[in-house]
């Protein structure tokens, strides 16, 4: 075919351009700013009146102010963002992950404007945009579920019915559900009413669809995702797994590529698998394909994400591929290259979130102003943040305020590594997750990558405990220093004069040591 005639089969919205307005805030604003600079096209930020200031909007080349702070009323507007776009000439949205990124009407809406949306077209994630769509799908693509219906359920009685031809547990699922919203484990059939309700008002809150499903509750997987990446000339590749099955309250906390429990056959197969789902769903673009993977290697579909992951650095850093960049070279039609697959990760990356969160409180939301950030750097180690000192973190938006993510040759280099980074991590001003995140580092099952989706909550209480951390232990050493340091001083002619003329306090010596100024 020649390269005149494969132009022409390109779909209209996707075509080149040089400036792309980025519909997101905070580190993934950034970040794909950080892609779009790289590649010499053009940025513009969106704001709200509490991002004025927020680096996102100083790092783009130009900046819209968009809406006051609620998301509802400025990063969820999709017209406006759509206004925004036309009036400063950008020809293409990036949507980021969460907000916009996942509706089909915005999807739609940029087409129809005659903008180019860096994500799938709006026929795919409709096809993938409720999990009982998803879940019918996958069966006409042949693809495993886990047991449990495709529809709604009608009432109590009738989940009471299936539950007991799959058997209990059963979890009930928002079908609209994401963030881990909507679902309630059910073990016997006399809580199903109440976990109904339950699950049917979060769900209806959240995604104004109460629509609720059931499905079996499997004790003891893993989460594995596989990232696809599929162009606009028919051509989808995978590109390797991510183990999510660190979470709390179904949601991730810390993620790793590859997983230690993937084999390079069930790679290939997992991959397999994931790019018929994406093939099924008419797929363009980076997606990600979420499976759970049970103790005899049997993995089953849960969903697919039609955008980008919050966890896709640990997969750029042990496949050496940019994944936002991709997402936008796919938008202007670029194809695939023929390298992108088979593809055997290199080394290992680990990723921790870090959010606004008191591990030793339950994990409390944490507000305030960061008054002191100091980054972890050196060899392998990736900050992707959203903050800075002076950033005011409030409770408008998503409590994760950075990733960490580092890469190592193996796994334990990398677990060695991360443990390091975090201890260099310093925020002050707000409460953090950065302890509890050095605790799993420090926890031996996690070392041993004997992890589930169920592991964190069982392990909680050991990672979380109040106990001295790092920082205090040092102050007390400190403080040891210096009482002994006055009775010394005590103990000689004339006091404390001597010392302080003499020569440096042990104190101040122990301070400096410790790198406190
Ligand atoms: P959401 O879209 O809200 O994130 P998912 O379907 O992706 O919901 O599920 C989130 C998490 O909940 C999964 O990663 C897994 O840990 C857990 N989970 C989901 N389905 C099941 C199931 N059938 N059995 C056990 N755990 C499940």
């Amino acid at each position: 075919m020649s390269a005149a005639s494969k132009k022409a089969v390109l779909p209209a919205d996707v075509r080149p351009f040089t400036k792309v307005l980025v519909a997101n805030r905070g580190e993934i604003a950034l970040r794909v700013i950080r892609a779009c600079r790289e590649m010499g096209l053009r940025s513009v930020a969106v704001y709200s009146d509490a991002d004025a200031r927020a680096p996102h909007v100083r790092e783009a080349d130009e900046a819209v102010h968009i809406g006051a702070a609620p998301a509802t009323e400025s990063y969820l507007l999709g017209d406006r963002i759509i206004d925004a776009a036309k009036r400063v000439g950008a020809e293409a949205i990036h949507p980021g992950y969460g907000f916009l990124s996942e509706r089909e009407w915005f999807s739609r809406a940029v087409r129809d404007a005659g903008l180019v949306f860096i994500g799938p077209p709006p026929e795919a994630i409709a096809a993938m945009g409720s999990k009982t769509a998803a879940r019918q799908l996958a069966g006409k693509a042949r693809v495993p579920i886990v047991p449990g219906t495709t529809e709604g359920l009608a009432d109590a009685a009738e989940a009471r019915t299936i539950a007991e031809r799959f058997g209990y547990p059963v979890l009930l699922k928002a079908a609209a559900g994401g963030g881990g919203k909507g679902m309630r484990v059910v073990h016997k059939p006399e809580d199903m009413e109440s976990a109904l309700d339950t699950a049917r008002r979060e769900a209806k809150n959240a995604f104004g669809d109460d629509s609720v499903y059931v499905e079996k509750y499997i004790v003891g997987p893993r989460h594995v995702e596989i990232q696809v990446l599929a162009d606009a000339h028919g051509r989808c590749v995978s590109l390797g797994e991510r183990e999510c099955s660190v979470q709390r309250r179904h949601q991730k906390m810390i993620e790793e590529a590859p997983s230690p429990a993937v084999s390079p056959e069930l790679r290939r197969e997992m991959g397999d698998t994931a790019v018929r789902m994406a093939a099924a769903a008419g797929y363009r673009n980076a997606g990600t394909c979420e499976f759970l993977l049970d103790r005899d290697g049997k993995f089953y579909f849960l969903e697919m994400n039609t955008r980008l992951q919050v966890e896709h650095p640990v997969t750029e850093l042990v496949t050496g591929i940019d994944l936002v960049q991709w997402q936008l070279r796919v938008a202007m039609g670029e194809p695939i290259p023929e390298s992108f697959e088979p593809l055997t990760p290199r080394g290992w990356a680990i990723e921790c979130r870090i959010t606004s969160e008191d591990p030793n409180n339950g994990f409390l939301p944490s507000t305030g102003r960061v008054s002191f950030l100091r980054v972890p750097a050196g060899p392998g180690v990736r900050w992707d943040g959203g903050i800075e000192i002076g950033s005011e973190v409030g409770l408008f938006y998503d409590p994760m305020l950075a990733k960490l993510i580092v890469w190592g040759p193996d796994r334990n280099s990398a677990v060695d590594r991360m443990h390091r980074a975090l201890l260099e991590l310093t925020v002050d001003g707000i409460e953090t997750s950065r302890d509890f995140h050095l605790r799993v580092m420090e926890d031996d099952e996690f070392r041993r990558g004997a992890i589930e989706i169920q592991w964190l909550e069982r392990r909680l209480a050991s990672l979380t405990t109040p106990r001295p951390p790092a920082d205090v232990a040092r102050v007390a050493a400190i403080a040891g220093a210096l009482l002994a340091e006055r009775d010394r001083s005590a103990r000689r002619p004339n006091g404390g004069v001597a010392a302080r003329n003499a020569e440096e306090p042990a104190w101040l010596r122990a301070a400096r040591s410790e790198g406190i100024r």
